[in-house]
């Protein structure tokens, strides 16, 4: 493979939304490993780049493809022939036969397609190869993207005013590529009065360096003109240690069996527990604090006392706050709890009887958005202190309560129930279907059918209630689990999470991307998230989530997460 062939940026803004090979179940119906390309941030009608020099030789119409209307180039190099597609455009301003360079405008970007949004999906193919589980000649093209260029550095030091995140482009959708510490000194590049005037303004971003030579994005709100403290005094050269060393997380953190994100997580760490240092230990001091670096650890003590590996740039040498609460969940059945949280080649280390309280070792918010959640784990520990991962799917908030028993005499009229809980409602009954909706505790949902019948089944696990939903445009029937609805409303939320897109975009009848666009949101629209706020925050910005949603004038449906931000932008 050559190493010459290099892709210009094929459009303005440096924000990468979705990476060669992910959200694979997305792409499993189309049977493909993941992903095919590269999503770029694109609003609708913004230039479209060519990526390299090369001649058009296919310009297709929307005419129902996955990629609706699409240009594809065909370049030449040293005896190699590249190919790349410009997917879901609005509008083409080349020919088929012509030439083009790197970097002309040859389109227009848009939501043409199997889109959840505008954007420009980008696909490399070089003809002969091979990347297992994609089509012939498609590969990664992000290797091959040409460095941005980097503006210089100036005489002008900021500070940050709190741990912030450093990131790849300016805006809070942009690829985060590390924390900054609280009080970080960086370098501004480019334009040092124009940083200066930004300092402290909300809304805008400053490109910075890190004395390690990391460049990205620093939201201007967080940092200011002096050292918040002054500089602390050169430490004392460290005396070579002797005894065990112990590290702790910085933030709840992934353990895993090897030196890679690659391999597979087998516990978490949380930033009170020591991790014990295995092997050089003077070695794996200076490593501290090193992106990229990975540390052998022992685990707190525990009944198998393993040992893994955690990232070297998230631990630090003095013990963070314990946390005040763990989240408890109850499995729902009986279950088996494993050593990594995977079922495949992964034996069960114990079996776990519904309604076992289980302590969530992680960050309780996170733990709670994952919970029920199908395809993700839990790590917990059993009361008897053995600690594993369990299926967040097979676990809930509360323990299961016996049915209770219900009043005898004949229901005059439909039967109305209350969801327990925020619930999903779904378009069969299973939980193999999808969510067309979601019920808040206080609303009411009047069961279709025989409410005698409906009565008996309330409260029983695995049994489901069609159900029609409040008066609202949109979904107006689906079926919700028997053992989460009850007879009584429950209260209304104080509040919902309101949220903005970051461009325009489609409000969806389920939350796919195939299933049918119900209308269209404007930018910045505000649209309030039909679900628990804590949950709907944790879900914000995240690819691959979906919320449900009301508009300003009253539409319900769901809109892609990580196409909206928490604050107006
Ligand atoms: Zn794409």
């Amino acid at each position: 493979m050559t190493d010459k062939f290099r892709l210009h940026w094929p459009v303005d803004n440096r924000t990468i939304t979705q990476y060669f090979g992910e959200n694979p179940h997305v792409y499993a119906p189309y049977n493909q490993a993941g992903h095919e390309g590269l999503d770029f941030l694109a609003p609708v009608g913004d230039d479209i780049y060519a990526c390299a020099d090369g001649e058009v030789f296919d310009v297709r119409p929307d005419d129902g493809n996955a990629y609706g209307l699409h240009v594809r180039l065909r370049h030449r190099v040293d005896g190699h022939e590249y190919r790349t597609i410009y997917a879901h455009l609005s509008e083409v301003l080349v020919s088929e036969g012509q030439h083009v360079g790197a970097g002309d405008r040859i389109a227009l970007s848009g939501n043409t397609g199997h889109t959840f949004g505008p954007h420009l999906h980008l696909t490399l193919k070089l003809v002969g190869a091979k990347t297992p589980g994609y089509p012939n000649g498609v590969v990664d093209p992000l290797s091959y993207l040409q460095e941005e260029e980097i503006p210089a550095p100036t005489d002008l030091t900021i500070y940050t005013t709190d741990r912030v995140r450093l990131r790849a482009g300016p805006t809070t959708s942009s690829a985060q590529l590390t924390w900054l510490g609280k009080g970080e000194a960086l370098t501004v590049l480019g334009d040092a009065g124009t940083a200066r005037a930004w300092v402290g303004q909300p809304g805008q971003w400053i490109q910075v360096q890190r004395a390690d030579g990391m460049h990205g994005f620093v939201a201007a709100w967080y940092v200011q003109l002096q050292p918040p403290w002054p500089a602390p005094p050169e430490p004392e050269p460290e005396p070579a240690p002797t005894g065990p060393l112990t590290v702790y997380a910085t933030e709840a953190l992934n353990v895993r069996r090897g030196p890679s994100t690659g391999t597979s997580r087998i516990a978490i760490a949380l930033p009170h527990e020591p991790l014990t240092l295995v092997g050089d230990l003077q070695a794996a001091l200076a490593q501290i604090g090193d992106r990229g670096a990975w540390l052998h650890v022992r685990l707190p003590e525990q009944p198998d006392g393993s040992k893994g590996y955690v990232a070297a740039w998230y631990v630090q040498t003095e013990p963070g706050p314990e946390p005040e609460t763990l989240l408890t969940v109850y499995p729902t059945e009986d279950m088996n709890m494993r050593e990594w949280p995977t079922v495949s080649a992964n034996p069960p280390i114990a079996r776990l009887a519904q309604g076992t309280p289980l302590t969530v070792h992680d960050d309780p918010e996170r733990a709670q958005a994952l919970t029920g959640r199908y395809g993700e784990w839990l790590y917990v520990e059993t009361p008897e202190g053995r600690r594993g991962w369990v299926a967040a799917w097979y676990v809930q908030l509360q323990p299961l309560r016996p049915a209770e028993r219900m009043p005898e005499p004949a229901l005059a009229g439909p039967l109305t129930v209350y969801a327990a809980e925020v619930l999903n409602v779904r378009r069969g009954p299973s939980t193999g279907t999808s969510r067309v909706a979601i019920a808040l505790p206080h609303e009411p949902l009047t069961v279709i059918g025989d409410p005698q019948a409906a009565l008996s089944r309330l409260g029983r696990l695995g049994e489901w209630l069609h159900v029609r939903l409040p008066d609202r445009q949109g979904e107006s029937e689906g079926y919700v689990a028997a053992w989460y609805v009850r007879t009584e409303p429950g209260p209304a939320p104080d509040t919902l999470l309101t949220v903005y897109p970051i461009t325009d975009m489609n409000m969806r009848e389920r939350p796919t991307v195939k299933a049918r666009r119900i209308g269209q949101i404007s930018y910045n629209a505000p649209l309030a998230v039909h679900d628990d706020p804590e949950r709907a925050q944790a879900l914000t910005g995240r690819s691959d989530e979906w919320l449900y949603v009301e508009t300003p004038d009253g539409r319900w449906g769901w809109v892609a997460a990580w196409y909206v931000s928490k604050a107006p932008s």
